[in-house]
């Protein structure tokens, strides 16, 4: 994740900015989708997590929960905070809350995900999934599971679930497969046995898993490759790593410039992230990180 020096052939000459092919598994590796299904899930789950998202019609009374309000204290509070952030999108006064409150309680009333049931809570806590609830969080600690265990209401979880950032992708899916196995139905589609692809030829998922990325050829030259992307050459081909640090530390290339005794202790060391973030000056770029760090060593 940044850049490094690698040793290839003086007459290396793949392009700069191009990742080097044999970091890339080959097209003809790629199976072929599945026609029956998105990804692996069964109907059912894939009529779930529009459920869960409402893109299809949700009804609250569905899961035994009450439907939300404009007033309802957790709606109340983001129609305020939304309505005192954008007062020229939203108008002002006590109208405009209650119509924006309104919006909201629409929109999430509309949704699975604000109104779960305790089957589903329960399936959440036995994942780990709802550490705001089940674990406490210190700077000295991190998280710690509190003792006896905590499990919340589905009422606590639903409200949890309106402020700060709620649930995410993997709840969705732990209270998908959760409600599926109560109902007993399946998870995955059956076509594709949920790998929502088929071999395009026998043998074909083997040698996908049996293929590993190889790397360009090595030689005598010094040449800077980032590898934020799978990697690809970023500087010319240099016969010796003076001659890479001193393009490196070249003025003429303006912002990207280093100072020659970074440029130096990085080729020493190796490799460098984008970006480092040090207390004292803030975030530099990796490669100005190494030079700092050997410094302080040195
Ligand atoms: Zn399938």
């Amino acid at each position: 994740m940044g850049r490094e020096v690698r040793r290839v052939p003086l007459n290396f000459d793949w392009p700069l900015k191009k990742v080097w092919d044999g970091f890339l598994m080959p097209d003809g590796l790629d199976e072929t989708p599945c026609a029956h299904c998105k990804g692996g899930w069964s109907s059912s789950a894939e009529a779930l997590k529009d459920l869960w998202y409402g893109y299809i019609l949700f009804d609250p009374a569905s899961t035994g929960s009450t439907p939300l309000r404009h007033d309802t204290p957790a709606v109340r509070a983001r129609a305020e905070r939304n309505v005192a952030q954008a007062p020229d999108f939203y108008g002002t006064g006590e109208r405009a809350v209650v119509r924006e409150g309104q919006r909201l309680a629409d929109l999430f009333n509309a949704q699975w995900a604000h109104h779960l049931n305790q089957d589903d809570v329960d399936a959440l806590v036995a994942e780990n999934r709802l550490h705001d609830f089940t674990h406490t969080w210190s700077r000295e600690t991190g998280w710690q599971k509190r003792e006896p265990a905590v499990v919340p209401t589905a009422a606590q979880v639903n409200e949890w679930s309106l402020t700060g950032f709620g649930h995410d992708t993997i709840n969705q899916m732990v209270c998908v497969q959760a409600r599926c196995a109560r109902e007993g139905l399946p998870v995955y589609c059956a076509e594709c046995d949920g790998r929502g692809s088929f071999e395009a030829y026998p043998g074909q998922r083997a040698e996908a898993e049996a293929w590993e990325p190889t790397g360009p050829p090595e030689g005598e030259g010094w040449q800077l490759w980032e590898n934020v992307t799978e990697g690809s050459p970023i500087s010319p081909v240099f016969p010796t790593a003076e001659a890479l640090a001193a393009w490196m530390s070249d003025p003429a290339r303006g912002k990207r410039w280093v100072p020659p005794a970074t440029a130096a202790a990085f080729i020493a060391d190796g490799w460098a992230p984008s970006f480092v973030s040090i207390p004292e000056t803030g975030v530099v770029s990796g490669v100005e990180w190494i030079g700092h760090h050997t410094t302080e060593e040195a």
